[in-house]
């Protein structure tokens, strides 16, 4: 369920500091360390899943409640005017770190296009 080298692993188990913003039995939310806008925060199961590749059938209700606050959570820190919900996965997505989360990143202007369009 944990592993002991993940640092949101240690989040969970208190053993890091974090700024929590939603705590239950399986998930916590809490503020990205290093802020891309007036509001990020990551939401994590507390289950170490390692990335999106490696949900389950058997993580369909928890991942499921996740979607759901990711909403309820952006409009209670102030994002009730849009957001985006990033999930970086693997290499191809730029992941770095194992632990799956999803990025609620919104509040200010704005955010600019989804991706910069590569030429061809
Ligand atoms: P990703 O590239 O999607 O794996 O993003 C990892 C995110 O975790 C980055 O936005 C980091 O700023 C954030 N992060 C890393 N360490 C911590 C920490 N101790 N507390 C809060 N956020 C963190
Ligand atoms: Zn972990």
């Amino acid at each position: 369920m944990q592993d002991a080298n993940c640092i949101f692993c240690r989040i969970v188990r208190g053993e890091i500091p974090s700024r929590k913003v939603h705590e239950d039995g399986e998930v916590l939310a809490f503020h990205d360390i290093n802020p891309l806008a007036p509001v990020h925060f990551l939401i994590i199961p507390k289950a170490h899943i390692a990335s999106m590749m490696d949900l389950g059938e058997q993580h369909q209700d928890m991942f499921g409640r996740i979607m759901v606050l990711a909403g309820k959570l952006a409009r209670e820190q102030g994002a009730g005017d849009g957001f985006r919900l990033i999930v970086n996965t693997g290499r191809v997505g730029r992941q770095e770190v194992d632990h799956v989360h999803l990025h609620i990143i919104g509040g200010g202007e704005s955010l600019g296009s989804m991706l910069p369009r590569r030429r061809s």
